[in-house]
């Protein structure tokens, strides 16, 4: 196998964030990837999120990004990490890009919990973030 996963590296992608929540599924199945970065849009289909939560495909969030590139999640009220984190999707926040979209990792938790999560899903994010951290999990 040659580049990047035949060297070793493990594949993330940025899918359905710009591009349709099909975009996800095609990420993992055509291209290898182990990771989603955003995924939102694929939260508009049901089965998607079934499938993602029975693979436990990793999902990063990053609220900031998704508020400023997703016209339809302008309204924070509107953004479905709830229904993702509900129906066992692995989402954990995320800063993605911060040089182009401000944000850290403060301002990514303050807006989760204005989100109206719920204590246990608010600890599910930092629980998925830390079982799903590449360079921690490498260096156990
Ligand atoms: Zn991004």
């Amino acid at each position: 196998m040659t580049g990047a996963r035949g060297r070793g590296l493990r594949l993330a992608a940025h899918a359905g964030e710009n591009g349709p929540g099909s975009n996800v599924r095609e990420a993992v199945e055509a291209a290898g990837v182990e990771r989603i970065i955003h995924g939102v849009r694929g939260a508009e289909d049901p089965a998607l999120l079934a499938w993602l939560a029975e693979r436990a495909i990793p999902v990063d969030i990053c609220l900031a990004s998704n508020r400023t590139l997703v016209p339809e999640l302008a309204d924070p009220a509107d953004h479905p990490l709830p229904r993702m984190l509900r129906a066992g999707v692995r989402c954990a926040l995320g800063t993605d890009d911060p040089g182009v979209i401000p944000c850290d990792l403060a301002s990514e938790w303050s807006a989760a919990r204005a989100l109206g999560l719920t204590d246990a899903e608010m600890a599910s994010l930092a629980e998925n973030a830390f079982r799903d951290a590449w360079s921690l999990n490498s260096a156990l």
